[in-house]
């Protein structure tokens, strides 16, 4: 039970954390976890002095707001919308209900194009519904003299970008567009994208932790390939010769996506397994 008002001799962080601990353990894989991560935020302590200093003490109001976060970890929704940031390639970013939380596996694209250049090299970068301007930012961090141009159909997800790029001090030119459709004269010599791929029938897609995300990205069409289809369609003419492009799909998507590229022209397709084991990036070279 959540301490009663007055019992503050309760309200010991320790205690907090057990009780939201029990709470999550049918809701969340991660009760424990989840409840620190949550406690830290509240207490602006870092996790390991949560953790640490169980017997520190907490005012009835911020026990309050533990609370209520905690309720709403219960119902679904996922610790980085309540934090209102996730670390995605050793940046911390901000996210919104706007964005999709970034996942550890779109890390693939990152290395993808980390793995094709070198630090020094001034190559152009193309990164398609960046959300919270995960991939974009975490290439420019990594290649500075790098050109990076991030669009979005969102603009509410763009001003999260915007603000990441803003705080990270990483300069992107971000863009409000569909695909390339406004993109005007453009060449790259990489393009990365994670669009939206889950079937619109898929289950998944009606589960709590999604509902609290944007369908616009997540929603890929009846067979999930719409996005992709669109894309692969549209980007050979804006990718210069010799360029790659790096592509996140679901787990039962690689032949179609790998078909889709190779009638485009593309050659040296290839897919990548993520650390679950699952196909879940396909590559390709322009030409
Ligand atoms: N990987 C996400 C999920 O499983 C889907 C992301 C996307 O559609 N781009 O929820």
């Amino acid at each position: 039970m959540f301490p009663k008002k007055n019992q503050n001799c309760h309200l010991e962080i320790g205690h907090l954390i057990e009780w939201a601990t029990l709470s999550l353990a049918t809701n969340s894989s991660s009760p424990r976890l989840d409840a620190e991560v949550l406690m830290a935020e509240i207490t602006h302590y870092p996790r390991s002095t949560v953790m640490a200093f169980p017997e520190r003490m907490l005012s009835q109001s911020v026990g309050e707001s533990f609370r209520a976060l905690v309720e709403l970890r219960g119902k679904g929704v996922s610790i980085a919308h309540l934090t209102g940031h996730k670390e995605f390639y050793s940046l911390d970013l901000k996210v919104s209900s706007n964005t999709l939380v970034p996942r550890p596996e779109t890390e693939m694209l990152v290395d993808g194009v980390l793995s094709q250049t070198d630090p020094l090299q001034a190559a152009s970068i193309l990164d398609l519904g960046t959300g919270c301007g995960a991939i974009a930012l975490a290439i420019k961090k990594q290649r500075p003299n790098c050109r990076v141009v991030a669009v979005d159909l969102s603009l509410e997800a763009l001003r999260i970008a915007a603000e990441n790029g803003c705080l990270l001090g990483l300069e992107i030119e971000w863009l409000c567009s569909r695909w390339l459709t406004s993109l005007g004269n453009y060449s790259f010599d990489f393009i990365v994208s994670n669009p939206p791929y889950v079937e619109r029938g898929d289950v998944h897609l009606l589960s709590q932790e999604l509902s609290y995300e944007p369908s616009l990205a997540l929603d890929g069409g009846l067979d999930g390939l719409d996005s992709i289809r669109e894309i692969i369609a549209s980007i050979p003419n804006v990718l210069a010769t010799g360029g790659m492009f790096f592509l996140e799909h679901g787990h039962q998507q690689a032949l179609d996506v790998s078909k889709l590229l190779e009638e485009a022209g593309f050659s040296g397709v290839k897919t990548k397994n993520d650390l679950a084991g699952c196909d879940r990036m396909t590559l390709g070279k322009w030409l």
